[in-house]
């Protein structure tokens, strides 16, 4: 049997030396007896795996709401598809597995209920009263808002190197909120590994769902140059006719192209930077070093745009978010006005000098789409009491 030490030890033979090491961690905000057979970062994947949070985000939409179809995304699923691909793309790189895993798990933990047009509804609703985007949510979750370990620590008292990759959590639709926290130094090799797991994950399975529902076209989607070739390739594989089997391979054809360029440029960026440390790696201060090349990367933008237009503006897609979104709204605005309608665990946060607006804030993001639904029948329907 291998104790703490011994895996400890083993990754130090195993990775790079510039990769995130569990012995030389920068450690907690609260102090903990280190665990026998488990290091910090294995024990942060395991906290954010058993906390509540995680598991409501079975029940929170990627681009369809849960109960269009039980074969679409979730935000759960997509979450799962990320932590994967960030393990074999820190594998291949001899990066921290446990720290990338962890961070993926762990990013969309404060994602809103109704997918990305609930977080621009809810940035909207926070404008004037300190704003919210979701990954600086995901930091609040898991400093702050989880209760399993109290009275030891709010939250789950997560290292500085996973709540650091949190913070450093950027994609096209993530910018980080809370810019105070978010010291000068470069992000880990494995906070942007998390990053691109992320994009790599939604290019590939929303074109799978685009697909599958119908409301992306395989003609559509052949604006996308990348597409193209995979479906081109794709069926010299399996022959026409066989249609989910053909989007199968589609699919994991857009991912590995994305993968593969990916592993390959920048285990080219990271000879080219010179690292020797991972002091080396947070002081760096030159281009991007986890990147596509520049061919991938024009490939990866033109597949995105093609989504955007032919996918996620789509009539049926957008029609279930507005609905979603106009009653999160109605929503915010009553629990702002009337707080003795929030639970009692959030209504006293408010009696106890916390800005309403923050704390119904916090209530709806953590929604669920169905718990949303459900609320706002309680809220407003008259038939429902
Ligand atoms: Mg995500």
């Amino acid at each position: 049997m291998h104790d703490r030490k011994q895996i400890e030890a083993a990754e130090d033979s195993a990775l790079a030396p510039w990769a995130l090491r569990a012995s030389q961690s920068r450690g907690r905000r609260v102090n903990e007896a280190e665990h026998t057979y488990r290091t910090c970062f294995q024990r942060d994947r395991d906290r954010v795996i058993h906390c509540a949070a995680f598991r409501r985000l079975e029940y929170k939409t990627q681009v369809f709401l849960n109960w269009e179809g039980d074969h679409f995304r979730t935000r759960l699923t997509h979450t799962l598809e990320v932590a994967q691909a960030a393990r074999t793309i820190a594998r291949a790189l001899r990066l921290n597995e446990d720290v990338c895993e962890a961070v993926s798990l762990a990013h969309d933990l404060g994602h809103t209920c109704f997918g990305h047009a609930g977080e621009h509804a809810m940035r909207e609703l926070m404008r004037d009263h300190g704003g919210y985007e979701h990954n600086g949510q995901s930091l609040r979750i898991v400093d702050e808002l989880e209760r399993s370990y109290l009275p030891a620590f709010k939250g789950l008292n997560l290292t500085h190197e996973v709540r650091y990759g949190l913070m450093k959590h950027r994609t096209d639709y993530d910018k980080p909120l809370f810019k105070g926290l978010v010291e000068r130094e470069s992000p880990s090799l494995e906070a942007q590994v998390a990053n691109f797991a992320d994009e790599i994950s939604y290019n590939a399975h929303d074109v799978d769902d685009g697909l599958y529902s119908g409301l992306l076209t395989r003609e559509a989607a052949r604006e996308s140059e990348l597409f193209a070739r995979a479906e081109r390739e794709a069926a010299q594989a399996v022959g026409q006719g066989e249609e989910d089997l053909l989007r199968y391979q589609i699919v994991r054809r857009l991912k590995d192209y994305q993968i593969s360029d990916l592993l390959a440029h920048s285990a080219h960026r990271i000879a080219e930077a010179g690292f020797s440390c991972i002091e080396d790696v947070l002081a760096y201060n030159g281009p991007p070093v986890i990147e596509f090349s520049p061919a991938m990367k024009q490939q990866v933008i033109a597949l995105k745009r093609m989504l955007h237009a032919r996918f996620y503006k789509h009539r049926r897609v957008m029609r279930s978010m507005e609905k979603g979104t106009r009653f999160m709204k109605e929503m915010f605005e009553r629990y702002v006005e009337e707080p003795f309608l929030l639970p009692g665990g959030f209504h006293r946060r408010i009696e106890q000098g916390e800005s309403r607006h923050r704390v119904v804030c916090d209530y709806i993001a953590g929604m669920t789409d169905r718990y949303a639904l459900e609320q706002y029948k309680k809220l407003f329907d008259p038939d429902t009491w």
